[in-house]
């Protein structure tokens, strides 16, 4: 997934979700049902350099290839992000799923357990599963490849 409502160049930015809430209730763990709607909103997804050097290995490309291809500057031009097409989409979404599903960016990934905006639910078709913290954590950690989750 790509395109970003929030600011995840922020942890967390835009807003945390399926954090521990301390009146008792459950957690909440948002399962993605690869719907792809988040590849297709305006925004971007920022890479670092060590996803451009995955995502350019999985392309079977060189790096300075997949830049060109790819990439452009940040809004900021502070960095790199990946293309839209023409229409807006993500220039990774290919046939309606991630075609770097395997490398995709921690951004994607992060997305929308670690980060998200007001609303997100009206778009995104995560099924949100209450669950207890440590299994929230155990989930969140798989979804996004992340080691710690608070
Ligand atoms: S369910 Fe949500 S996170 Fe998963 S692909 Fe759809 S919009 Fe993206």
């Amino acid at each position: 997934m790509r395109n970003v409502i929030g600011d995840p160049s922020q942890p967390g930015g835009g807003g945390a979700v399926g954090v521990p809430l301390s009146d008792g209730r459950p957690s909440v763990f948002y399962e993605c049902q690869r719907c792809a709607a988040c590849c297709r909103w305006p925004g971007q997804v920022r890479l670092t350099g060590a996803e451009v050097a995955r995502l350019a290995v999985f392309k079977g490309l060189a790096e300075s290839d997949f830049i060109q291809r790819f990439t452009r500057l940040a809004g900021d031009r502070r960095g790199l992000a990946l293309q839209e097409k023409p229409n807006g989409e993500c220039v990774l979404l290919d046939g309606g799923q991630c075609a770097a599903q395997p490398v995709k960016p921690q951004q994607c990934r992060d997305f929308p357990n670690l980060w998200n905006d007001a609303g997100f639910e009206t778009i995104c078709r995560a099924i949100p599963r209450p669950v207890s913290d440590e299994e929230r954590r155990r989930l969140v950690a798989l979804a996004t490849g992340r080691e710690k989750i608070l």
